[in-house]
């Protein structure tokens, strides 16, 4: 008999199995996949760590966390910053000085500020004219207050906060393929912040810590999962009862609907699809990530893996050969693979109905992005694997 059965090596599972190893509790780890680490997972190839569910880049402002992972990887000092190639022209992100003198010519943050000033008020303005003017106002438009303006959709809210330059060029085309729907009809709070920055900075995330674990994500895992047995390829809900029976805690990171046979109707998921190809080239666009924001691509992003580790093995030798990965936003359907909740009101609803379920269920703990139904960044499960093992671990 088992302390815990974890079912799912990815992160939130390899964490809590780290912990528990380390508290001195017997662990059995099943995973349905032929590998662990869940997402994160990086396979070598042509001495490439290829990132096979996607770009993962770890950043975090939570210290704790921060300590917690450098006990099993060295991180290195990759700093994610995309750039945005629409048709052709190329523009840096997020948005900073760099985009703005590409967009207008401007040079001092001063210039920038009154053109993005001057864009958005002429944006909102321009949707007065179309009837959305805010209540309140006597029609008076050099005397009205943009900053009472409210966004009705995403295509509002991201014009009323960078004007329409840059909302027509970097996120208009972007965004409807990555959701799948016109900017019209998407809610605002999806970009709620776009960092507009003053400076001359592009580092895509605010975070306090940031980089790419040296030898890939799995690795780390590995590393977590040291000494505790694995069983890879095997299916907890396929004998649910018999692997129940081995141990007195079961820690489920699996899809919660799925847990319950679907029995209150199916959770919806975005996804991606990945093309990946290698070419015989050292050097195809020069960075990890470029994001594609015109609407005639089909594809949302390509991902050069080699530029997450700088273009080096690791003896630090130029690596000939490059392999990329071409992203595709794709409505999710039954069979795909899960990849981002969509935390609209309805899903939401009826993920507290199975959170109600799972509340009532004795032995056992969901969690991690599947099991809580939750867009988790990776220090963010990794947070809430370490604080669910000290709850559950009294
Ligand atoms: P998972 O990694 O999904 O692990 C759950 C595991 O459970 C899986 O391996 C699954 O096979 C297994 N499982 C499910 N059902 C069963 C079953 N019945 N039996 C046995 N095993 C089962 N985060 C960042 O911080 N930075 C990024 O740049 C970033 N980029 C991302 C890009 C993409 C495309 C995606 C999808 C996510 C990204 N994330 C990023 C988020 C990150 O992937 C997650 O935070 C993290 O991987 C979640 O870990 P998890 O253990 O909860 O889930
Ligand atoms: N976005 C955009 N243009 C870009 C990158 C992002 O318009 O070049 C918008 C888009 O609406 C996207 C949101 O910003 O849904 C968040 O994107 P990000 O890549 O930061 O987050 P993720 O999609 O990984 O959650």
């Amino acid at each position: 008999m088992y302390d815990y059965l974890i079912v799912g090596a990815g992160l939130f599972g390899a964490v809590f199995a780290e912990r528990a190893k380390k508290a001195g509790k017997s662990v059995l780890v099943i995973e349905k996949r032929n590998h662990i680490a869940g997402n994160t997972y990086t396979e070598k190839c042509e001495g490439i760590n290829v990132h096979k569910y996607g770009a993962h880049i770890f950043h975090t402002n939570n210290k704790q966390v921060w300590d917690y992972v450098q006990n099993f990887a060295v991180f290195n000092r990759y700093t994610n910053s995309p750039v945005a190639n629409y048709k052709g022209e190329l523009y840096s992100l997020p948005f900073n000085m760099y985009t703005f003198n590409k967009m207008w010519g401007v040079v001092t943050p001063e210039e920038a500020a009154e053109r993005i000033e001057q864009d958005r008020r002429d944006a909102i303005l321009g949707f007065m004219n179309d009837g959305a003017l805010a209540e309140g106002t006597d029609g008076d438009r050099d005397s009205f207050d943009i900053s009472t303006f409210t966004a009705q959709n995403l295509e509002q809210q991201a014009i009323s906060l960078v004007g329409k330059d840059i909302y027509e060029k970097l996120i208009k085309g972007y965004t409807e393929k990555q959701w799948g729907r016109p900017c019209t009809e998407l809610p605002s709070f999806i970009i709620k912040r776009l960092p507009v920055r003053l400076t001359f900075d592009n580092n895509y995330f605010n975070a306090l810590f940031q980089g790419i674990p040296v030898g890939g994500y799995t690795r780390m895992v590995e590393k977590m999962l040291e000494g505790i047995e694995v069983r890879l390829g095997v299916d907890y809900l396929a004998n649910k009862q018999e692997y129940d029976s081995l141990a007195d805690t079961v820690i489920y990171t699996g899809p919660i609907d799925a847990y319950f046979d679907f029995s209150l109707g199916h959770l919806q998921y975005r996804s991606v699809r990945f093309e990946t190809e290698t070419l015989d080239k050292e050097n195809f666009q020069g960075n990890a990530v470029v994001n594609y924001t015109d609407k005639e691509t089909p594809w949302t992003r390509i991902i050069e893996h080699k530029w997450f580790e700088f273009g080096k093995d690791e003896e630090g030798n130029n690596i000939p050969k490059t392999i990329i990965s071409r992203e595709y936003s794709s409505e999710w359907k039954e069979g795909d693979e899960p990849y981002y909740p969509v935390n609209d009101e309805k899903n939401q609803t009826l993920y507290q109905r199975y959170k109600e379920l799972a509340d009532s269920c004795s032995q056992i703990v969901f969690g991690g992005r599947l099991g809580e139904y939750k867009y988790y960044d990776m220090d963010q499960v990794i947070a809430a694997s370490l604080k669910c093992f000290s709850e559950v671990n009294k």
